[in-house]
Protein backbone atom coordinates (compact mmCIF):
# COMPACT_ATOMS: atom_id res chain seq x y z
CA UNK A 1 0.00 0.00 0.00
CA UNK A 2 0.90 3.37 -1.09
CA UNK A 3 0.89 6.64 0.74
CA UNK A 4 -1.12 9.55 -1.42
CA UNK A 5 -2.06 13.23 -0.37
CA UNK A 6 -5.47 14.69 -1.45
CA UNK A 7 -7.54 17.62 -1.41
CA UNK A 8 -10.88 17.26 -2.49
CA UNK A 9 -12.60 20.27 -2.72
CA UNK A 10 -11.29 22.96 -4.73
CA UNK A 11 -13.20 25.72 -6.73
CA UNK A 12 -12.65 26.93 -10.71
CA UNK A 13 -12.55 30.49 -10.30
CA UNK A 14 -12.87 31.17 -14.24
CA UNK A 15 -12.78 29.27 -17.09
CA UNK A 16 -9.93 29.35 -19.84
CA UNK A 17 -12.28 31.72 -21.93
CA UNK A 18 -12.19 33.94 -18.59
CA UNK A 19 -16.06 33.27 -17.84
CA UNK A 20 -16.79 32.97 -13.89
CA UNK A 21 -17.46 29.79 -12.25
CA UNK A 22 -16.96 31.05 -8.87
CA UNK A 23 -17.63 34.29 -8.47
CA UNK A 24 -15.95 34.82 -5.46
CA UNK A 25 -12.91 32.43 -6.54
CA UNK A 26 -9.44 34.07 -7.77
CA UNK A 27 -9.54 34.83 -11.09
CA UNK A 28 -6.09 32.68 -11.35
CA UNK A 29 -7.94 29.63 -10.37
CA UNK A 30 -7.98 28.24 -13.68
CA UNK A 31 -8.08 24.17 -14.04
CA UNK A 32 -4.81 24.46 -16.15
CA UNK A 33 -3.37 26.49 -12.78
CA UNK A 34 -4.82 23.73 -10.31
CA UNK A 35 -3.31 21.39 -11.73
CA UNK A 36 0.24 22.85 -11.77
CA UNK A 37 0.22 24.54 -8.61
CA UNK A 38 -1.39 21.23 -6.53
CA UNK A 39 0.73 18.85 -8.20
CA UNK A 40 3.94 20.84 -8.51
CA UNK A 41 4.16 23.42 -5.98
CA UNK A 42 1.56 21.72 -3.13
CA UNK A 43 2.50 18.09 -3.65
CA UNK A 44 -0.35 16.80 -3.85
CA UNK A 45 -1.05 13.57 -5.89
CA UNK A 46 -5.23 13.40 -5.86
CA UNK A 47 -7.57 16.34 -5.89
CA UNK A 48 -10.94 16.64 -6.20
CA UNK A 49 -12.20 19.60 -9.10
CA UNK A 50 -15.64 21.07 -7.31
CA UNK A 51 -17.15 22.39 -10.05
CA UNK A 52 -16.42 20.90 -13.01
CA UNK A 53 -20.81 20.35 -13.86
CA UNK A 54 -20.09 23.98 -15.14
CA UNK A 55 -20.04 23.15 -19.00
CA UNK A 56 -16.71 25.49 -20.33
CA UNK A 57 -14.90 23.12 -17.16
CA UNK A 58 -15.91 20.44 -18.84
CA UNK A 59 -15.21 21.10 -21.91
CA UNK A 60 -11.93 22.09 -21.21
CA UNK A 61 -11.16 18.90 -19.29
CA UNK A 62 -12.23 16.86 -22.44
CA UNK A 63 -10.14 18.92 -24.36
CA UNK A 64 -7.48 18.15 -22.30
CA UNK A 65 -8.12 14.73 -22.32
CA UNK A 66 -8.09 14.89 -26.89
CA UNK A 67 -4.98 16.26 -26.57
CA UNK A 68 -3.56 12.99 -24.91
CA UNK A 69 -2.85 15.32 -21.71
CA UNK A 70 -5.20 14.15 -19.50
CA UNK A 71 -6.12 10.26 -19.18
CA UNK A 72 -8.94 8.37 -18.02
CA UNK A 73 -7.60 5.84 -15.47
CA UNK A 74 -9.26 2.40 -16.06
CA UNK A 75 -10.23 2.49 -12.77
CA UNK A 76 -12.13 5.71 -12.66
CA UNK A 77 -9.93 9.54 -12.99
CA UNK A 78 -8.51 11.57 -15.00
CA UNK A 79 -4.75 11.29 -14.09
CA UNK A 80 -2.88 14.37 -15.42
CA UNK A 81 1.06 13.02 -14.83
CA UNK A 82 1.11 12.10 -11.77
CA UNK A 83 -1.85 13.80 -10.52
CA UNK A 84 -5.47 12.18 -10.16
CA UNK A 85 -8.15 14.56 -10.51
CA UNK A 86 -11.53 13.14 -9.42
CA UNK A 87 -14.66 15.81 -11.26
CA UNK A 88 -17.32 16.55 -9.33
CA UNK A 89 -19.67 19.69 -8.21
CA UNK A 90 -20.26 21.16 -4.80
CA UNK A 91 -24.13 21.80 -4.84
CA UNK A 92 -26.56 23.99 -2.24
CA UNK A 93 -29.78 21.86 -1.26
CA UNK A 94 -32.24 22.60 1.25
CA UNK A 95 -33.11 21.36 4.42
CA UNK A 96 -36.34 20.27 4.63
CA UNK A 97 -36.56 20.13 8.50
CA UNK A 98 -35.44 23.56 8.96
CA UNK A 99 -35.21 25.26 5.57
CA UNK A 100 -31.64 26.10 6.17
CA UNK A 101 -29.08 25.60 3.12
CA UNK A 102 -26.90 22.74 3.06
CA UNK A 103 -23.62 22.36 1.04
CA UNK A 104 -22.93 18.83 -0.46
CA UNK A 105 -20.20 17.80 -2.78
CA UNK A 106 -20.65 15.06 -5.08
CA UNK A 107 -18.04 12.94 -7.10
CA UNK A 108 -18.17 10.97 -10.32
CA UNK A 109 -15.46 8.48 -12.06
CA UNK A 110 -15.12 10.00 -15.27
CA UNK A 111 -16.15 12.72 -17.63
CA UNK A 112 -19.21 11.09 -19.67
CA UNK A 113 -20.45 10.55 -16.36
CA UNK A 114 -20.13 14.15 -14.82
CA UNK A 115 -21.51 15.80 -18.14
CA UNK A 116 -24.89 13.29 -17.54
CA UNK A 117 -25.08 14.92 -14.20
CA UNK A 118 -24.29 18.11 -15.33
CA UNK A 119 -27.19 17.68 -18.05
CA UNK A 120 -29.06 16.72 -15.39
CA UNK A 121 -28.75 19.49 -12.99
CA UNK A 122 -28.99 22.13 -15.48
CA UNK A 123 -33.41 21.25 -15.49
CA UNK A 124 -32.78 21.90 -11.59
CA UNK A 125 -30.96 24.70 -11.20
CA UNK A 126 -30.77 28.31 -12.60
CA UNK A 127 -27.36 28.64 -13.56
CA UNK A 128 -25.59 25.64 -14.89
CA UNK A 129 -22.52 27.98 -15.34
CA UNK A 130 -21.57 28.77 -11.28
CA UNK A 131 -20.25 27.39 -8.78
CA UNK A 132 -22.14 25.76 -5.34
CA UNK A 133 -25.70 26.49 -7.09
CA UNK A 134 -29.40 25.88 -5.12
CA UNK A 135 -30.53 22.79 -6.35
CA UNK A 136 -34.30 22.67 -6.44
CA UNK A 137 -34.14 18.49 -5.74
CA UNK A 138 -34.71 17.17 -2.12
CA UNK A 139 -31.56 15.77 -0.20
CA UNK A 140 -32.43 12.60 -1.05
CA UNK A 141 -33.25 12.93 -4.73
CA UNK A 142 -29.94 14.77 -4.96
CA UNK A 143 -27.87 11.35 -3.51
CA UNK A 144 -30.47 8.81 -5.33
CA UNK A 145 -29.46 10.28 -8.03
CA UNK A 146 -25.81 10.56 -7.68
CA UNK A 147 -25.83 6.51 -6.57
CA UNK A 148 -27.43 5.98 -10.24
CA UNK A 149 -24.68 7.70 -11.67
CA UNK A 150 -22.13 5.62 -9.41
CA UNK A 151 -20.93 8.49 -7.78
CA UNK A 152 -20.01 8.95 -4.06
CA UNK A 153 -22.04 11.72 -1.62
CA UNK A 154 -20.61 13.82 1.04
CA UNK A 155 -21.60 16.36 2.92
CA UNK A 156 -19.23 19.34 2.90
CA UNK A 157 -17.68 21.43 5.94
CA UNK A 158 -20.57 19.74 8.53
CA UNK A 159 -20.68 22.16 10.69
CA UNK A 160 -19.60 25.83 9.47
CA UNK A 161 -22.79 28.15 10.43
CA UNK A 162 -24.20 28.51 7.23
CA UNK A 163 -24.55 26.49 4.31
CA UNK A 164 -24.17 23.25 6.25
CA UNK A 165 -25.91 20.20 7.80
CA UNK A 166 -24.88 20.48 11.69
CA UNK A 167 -24.52 24.81 11.34
CA UNK A 168 -28.73 25.72 10.56
CA UNK A 169 -29.63 22.74 8.68
CA UNK A 170 -30.66 19.73 10.88
CA UNK A 171 -32.48 20.01 14.54
CA UNK A 172 -31.33 16.62 15.63
CA UNK A 173 -30.23 14.10 13.37
CA UNK A 174 -28.96 14.13 9.61
CA UNK A 175 -31.61 11.51 8.84
CA UNK A 176 -34.10 14.75 8.88
CA UNK A 177 -32.03 15.58 5.43
CA UNK A 178 -30.48 12.41 3.95
CA UNK A 179 -30.42 8.68 3.53
CA UNK A 180 -27.78 7.88 5.74
CA UNK A 181 -26.80 5.02 3.88
CA UNK A 182 -25.96 6.97 0.88
CA UNK A 183 -23.23 9.07 2.78
CA UNK A 184 -19.75 8.14 1.43
CA UNK A 185 -18.18 10.41 4.17
CA UNK A 186 -18.44 13.58 5.98
CA UNK A 187 -16.13 16.58 5.70
CA UNK A 188 -15.74 18.24 8.63
CA UNK A 189 -14.72 22.01 8.13
CA UNK A 190 -12.04 24.23 9.06
CA UNK A 191 -13.27 25.14 12.05
CA UNK A 192 -13.65 21.70 13.33
CA UNK A 193 -11.51 18.55 13.79
CA UNK A 194 -11.83 15.13 14.91
CA UNK A 195 -11.98 15.22 18.33
CA UNK A 196 -15.10 17.89 18.07
CA UNK A 197 -16.90 15.68 15.30
CA UNK A 198 -16.43 12.62 17.46
CA UNK A 199 -18.75 14.10 20.25
CA UNK A 200 -21.82 13.55 17.49
CA UNK A 201 -22.65 9.74 17.84
CA UNK A 202 -24.40 9.64 14.27
CA UNK A 203 -20.88 10.40 12.76
CA UNK A 204 -19.57 7.49 14.27
CA UNK A 205 -19.75 5.39 11.29
CA UNK A 206 -17.82 7.78 8.52
CA UNK A 207 -14.79 8.08 7.28
CA UNK A 208 -13.67 12.48 8.23
CA UNK A 209 -12.39 14.09 5.72
CA UNK A 210 -10.29 17.44 5.61
CA UNK A 211 -10.25 19.30 2.63
CA UNK A 212 -9.12 22.79 1.82
CA UNK A 213 -12.38 24.65 -0.28
CA UNK A 214 -9.66 26.50 -1.86
CA UNK A 215 -11.32 29.35 -3.83
CA UNK A 216 -7.25 30.44 -4.47
CA UNK A 217 -4.32 28.70 -5.49
CA UNK A 218 -2.44 29.80 -2.34
CA UNK A 219 -5.39 28.00 -0.30
CA UNK A 220 -4.71 24.55 -1.89
CA UNK A 221 -3.81 21.69 0.55
CA UNK A 222 -4.34 24.41 3.52
CA UNK A 223 -6.27 20.97 4.63
CA UNK A 224 -5.74 17.62 3.08
CA UNK A 225 -5.41 14.05 3.78
CA UNK A 226 -2.82 11.09 3.84
CA UNK A 227 -4.52 8.02 2.23
CA UNK A 228 -2.93 4.33 1.98
CA UNK A 229 -4.15 2.91 -1.08
CA UNK A 230 -2.54 1.35 -4.13
CA UNK A 231 -2.73 3.99 -6.71
CA UNK A 232 -4.53 7.15 -7.50
CA UNK A 233 -7.87 5.98 -8.79
CA UNK A 234 -11.42 6.34 -8.38
CA UNK A 235 -12.37 3.51 -7.15
CA UNK A 236 -9.17 3.28 -4.84
CA UNK A 237 -10.30 6.28 -3.22
CA UNK A 238 -13.78 4.92 -2.46
CA UNK A 239 -12.71 2.14 -0.98
CA UNK A 240 -10.51 4.04 1.57
CA UNK A 241 -14.25 6.14 2.23
CA UNK A 242 -15.41 2.53 2.78
CA UNK A 243 -12.47 1.54 4.73
CA UNK A 244 -12.23 -1.51 2.72
CA UNK A 245 -9.03 -4.13 1.79
CA UNK A 246 -7.07 -2.06 3.95
CA UNK A 247 -7.67 1.20 2.26
CA UNK A 248 -8.09 4.50 4.27
CA UNK A 249 -7.27 7.80 5.70
CA UNK A 250 -3.71 7.52 6.85
CA UNK A 251 -4.03 10.79 8.68
CA UNK A 252 -5.96 13.89 8.58
CA UNK A 253 -4.10 17.23 8.05
CA UNK A 254 -6.16 20.43 9.09
CA UNK A 255 -6.27 23.37 10.09
CA UNK A 256 -6.15 23.81 14.33
CA UNK A 257 -10.28 24.64 14.52
CA UNK A 258 -9.06 27.76 16.52
CA UNK A 259 -7.86 29.37 13.25
CA UNK A 260 -10.65 28.48 11.44
CA UNK A 261 -12.99 31.24 10.65
CA UNK A 262 -16.18 29.93 12.92
CA UNK A 263 -14.78 28.36 15.50
CA UNK A 264 -16.27 30.39 18.67
CA UNK A 265 -18.94 32.54 19.43
CA UNK A 266 -18.65 35.76 18.60
CA UNK A 267 -21.39 39.66 18.10
CA UNK A 268 -22.61 39.62 14.86
CA UNK A 269 -21.83 43.14 14.58
CA UNK A 270 -18.27 43.43 16.05
CA UNK A 271 -16.76 40.21 16.63
CA UNK A 272 -16.24 40.61 19.99
CA UNK A 273 -16.03 37.14 21.49
CA UNK A 274 -19.81 36.15 23.61
CA UNK A 275 -18.71 34.76 26.85
CA UNK A 276 -21.09 31.78 27.73
CA UNK A 277 -24.31 32.72 28.88
CA UNK A 278 -23.60 36.16 27.56
CA UNK A 279 -26.98 38.37 26.97
CA UNK A 280 -25.04 41.65 25.01
CA UNK A 281 -21.83 42.32 23.57
CA UNK A 282 -19.65 43.45 25.95
CA UNK A 283 -18.45 46.28 23.77
CA UNK A 284 -21.40 47.07 21.11
CA UNK A 285 -24.57 46.01 23.18
CA UNK A 286 -25.52 44.22 20.17
CA UNK A 287 -27.39 40.98 20.88
CA UNK A 288 -26.68 39.22 17.84
CA UNK A 289 -24.20 36.64 17.59
CA UNK A 290 -22.60 34.13 15.12
CA UNK A 291 -22.36 30.90 16.43
CA UNK A 292 -19.04 29.58 16.96
CA UNK A 293 -18.92 25.66 15.25
CA UNK A 294 -17.77 24.36 18.91
CA UNK A 295 -20.72 25.76 20.98
CA UNK A 296 -22.93 24.26 18.11
CA UNK A 297 -21.00 21.13 18.65
CA UNK A 298 -21.57 20.87 22.59
CA UNK A 299 -25.52 21.79 21.58
CA UNK A 300 -25.57 18.20 19.78
CA UNK A 301 -23.23 16.03 21.45
CA UNK A 302 -24.62 13.10 23.13
CA UNK A 303 -22.01 13.86 26.12
CA UNK A 304 -20.11 10.51 25.06
CA UNK A 305 -17.30 10.42 22.56
CA UNK A 306 -17.74 7.86 19.72
CA UNK A 307 -15.60 4.67 20.14
CA UNK A 308 -13.89 4.21 17.07
CA UNK A 309 -10.58 3.89 15.85
CA UNK A 310 -9.88 7.18 13.97
CA UNK A 311 -6.53 8.39 11.68
CA UNK A 312 -4.54 11.18 13.90
CA UNK A 313 -5.80 14.47 12.96
CA UNK A 314 -2.83 16.57 12.64
CA UNK A 315 -3.42 20.49 13.40
CA UNK A 316 -1.30 21.91 10.30
CA UNK A 317 -0.81 25.53 10.22
CA UNK A 318 -0.39 26.92 6.29
CA UNK A 319 2.78 29.01 5.72
CA UNK A 320 0.34 31.71 5.18
CA UNK A 321 -0.58 31.69 8.38
CA UNK A 322 2.88 32.11 9.87
CA UNK A 323 4.26 35.05 10.55
CA UNK A 324 7.09 36.36 8.04
CA UNK A 325 5.90 34.28 5.56
CA UNK A 326 5.53 37.18 2.87
CA UNK A 327 5.72 36.86 -0.92
CA UNK A 328 9.54 36.90 -0.53
CA UNK A 329 9.71 33.98 2.32
CA UNK A 330 7.70 31.98 0.19
CA UNK A 331 9.37 31.80 -2.99
CA UNK A 332 12.93 31.19 -1.43
CA UNK A 333 11.26 28.33 0.18
CA UNK A 334 10.08 27.24 -3.21
CA UNK A 335 13.07 28.15 -4.82
CA UNK A 336 15.25 25.77 -2.38
CA UNK A 337 12.63 22.95 -1.17
CA UNK A 338 9.95 22.68 -4.15
CA UNK A 339 6.93 21.87 -2.16
CA UNK A 340 4.78 23.14 0.76
CA UNK A 341 4.54 19.87 1.84
CA UNK A 342 8.10 19.04 2.02
CA UNK A 343 8.81 22.92 3.76
CA UNK A 344 5.78 21.90 6.16
CA UNK A 345 6.61 18.33 7.01
CA UNK A 346 10.39 17.57 6.63
CA UNK A 347 13.07 19.81 5.66
CA UNK A 348 15.32 19.94 9.07
CA UNK A 349 15.61 23.44 10.68
CA UNK A 350 18.91 23.98 9.71
CA UNK A 351 17.90 23.90 6.02
CA UNK A 352 14.93 26.19 6.86
CA UNK A 353 17.32 28.65 8.53
CA UNK A 354 19.20 29.26 5.21
CA UNK A 355 16.48 29.98 3.20
CA UNK A 356 14.22 32.02 5.56
CA UNK A 357 15.34 34.48 8.43
CA UNK A 358 15.87 31.73 11.59
CA UNK A 359 12.75 33.04 13.55
CA UNK A 360 10.42 32.13 10.42
CA UNK A 361 12.52 28.83 10.22
CA UNK A 362 11.40 28.61 14.13
CA UNK A 363 8.38 29.08 13.97
CA UNK A 364 7.74 26.99 10.89
CA UNK A 365 9.43 24.26 12.46
CA UNK A 366 6.79 25.01 15.79
CA UNK A 367 4.22 24.78 13.67
CA UNK A 368 4.95 21.39 12.83
CA UNK A 369 5.30 20.31 16.23
CA UNK A 370 2.10 21.81 17.21
CA UNK A 371 3.39 24.59 19.30
CA UNK A 372 2.38 27.62 18.01
CA UNK A 373 0.43 29.98 20.18
CA UNK A 374 -3.34 30.85 18.56
CA UNK A 375 -6.10 33.50 18.76
CA UNK A 376 -9.00 32.08 17.69
CA UNK A 377 -11.73 33.12 15.06
CA UNK A 378 -15.14 33.89 15.02
CA UNK A 379 -17.82 35.30 12.76
CA UNK A 380 -15.78 35.03 10.12
CA UNK A 381 -12.50 36.51 10.72
CA UNK A 382 -9.88 33.32 10.98
CA UNK A 383 -7.88 33.28 13.59
CA UNK A 384 -4.76 34.54 13.87
CA UNK A 385 -0.81 32.80 14.94
CA UNK A 386 1.18 34.63 17.82
CA UNK A 387 4.88 35.79 17.36
CA UNK A 388 5.55 35.16 20.52
CA UNK A 389 8.45 33.65 22.00
ZN1 LIG B 1 -19.57 25.15 0.54
ZN1 LIG C 1 -16.75 24.92 -1.54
Amino acid sequence: MNQYFADMHIHVGRTKSGRAVKITGAKTLTVSNIISHARDRKGLHMVGIIDCHSPEVLDELEELASKGELVRHQDGGLMYGGLCIIPGSELEIRSEATGAPIHVLCFFPNLAVMRDFSKYLSLHLKNIHLSSQRVYLTGKALQDKTKELGGLFIPAHIFTPFKSLYGKGVKQSLSEVFDEKKIDAVELGLSADTEMADAIKELGEYTFLTNSDAHSLAKIAREYQAVFMEDTSFHEFSLVLRQEAGRKVAANYGLDPLLGKYHRTVCSNCLTPIPEGGEACSQCKNSRYVKGVADRIVELSSGKRNNVQRPPYIHQVPLEFIPGVGKKAMESLMDHFGTEMSVLHSVPFEALKKAVPERTAELIVQAREGKLKVHAGGGGRYGKVQDKK
